[in-house]
């Protein structure tokens, strides 16, 4: 029991309380480093290209409380969700902020959480191509796009991974029914030359 000490009504090795600490100490610091984040009063630079649905953005500039169009020289803050942009706009005439995405969302199939569209397009387009999360950021950073996660990648792979899966097999299915059309058609050739 000499290895052994009080914790929280416990005894537990030493070793063990030290791992806990450290742990503690680690997520601690990481919580402290995402307020600093999010509280950060350095607005973010709303800089580059983007890609957006322009009809879509065009209705949702609007402000929430008096319907004052809204102008894009008013962003005080973009938070960015891959492709997606939430921009917070202030409204030139009552002053209130306004939240404004710069895609549509849709809801897929075991995920509680929305989608957006252009992400959920982008990845469709990099798989496709048989290219991963770094190939795309690259194309993306060339074009001074922001660029998306490998977190976020992966989460909206999931989303479009069985979809390219079925169209492959429906392919395949294809091309087994026109082999075998093939087969036919040319045994029929060899029975008549017989
Ligand atoms: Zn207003």
């Amino acid at each position: 029991m000499s290895d052994h000490i009080r914790y929280k009504g416990r005894f537990i090795k030493k070793k063990v309380l030290d791992k806990k600490i450290k742990i503690k100490n680690a997520l601690q610091k990481k919580r402290k480093g995402n307020d600093l984040s999010t509280n950060s009063s350095e607005p973010n630079l709303y800089e580059g290209n983007r890609v957006v649905n322009l009809k879509f953005l065009g209705e949702k500039l609007k402000c929430v409380k008096c319907f004052e169009v809204l102008c894009l020289n008013n962003i005080v803050h973009e938070q960015h969700l891959g492709l997606n942009s939430i921009l917070k706009v202030k409204c030139e005439k009552c002053d209130t902020l306004s939240i404004v995405p710069t895609s549509k969302t849709h809801s897929t199939a075991g995920n509680k959480s929305k989608h957006c569209d252009i992400n959920t397009g982008v990845v469709l387009g990099a798989v496709h191509a048989g290219y991963g999360c770094s190939g795309l950021n690259k194309i993306l950073a060339c074009a001074n796009i922001p660029t998306i996660s490998p977190q976020l990648f992966k989460r909206y792979e999931r989303e479009v991974g069985p979809a390219i899966e079925k169209a492959a097999k429906e392919s395949c299915k294809r091309a087994a029914k026109e082999e075998r059309q093939l087969v036919n058609e040319n045994i029929d050739k060899l029975c008549d030359l017989l």
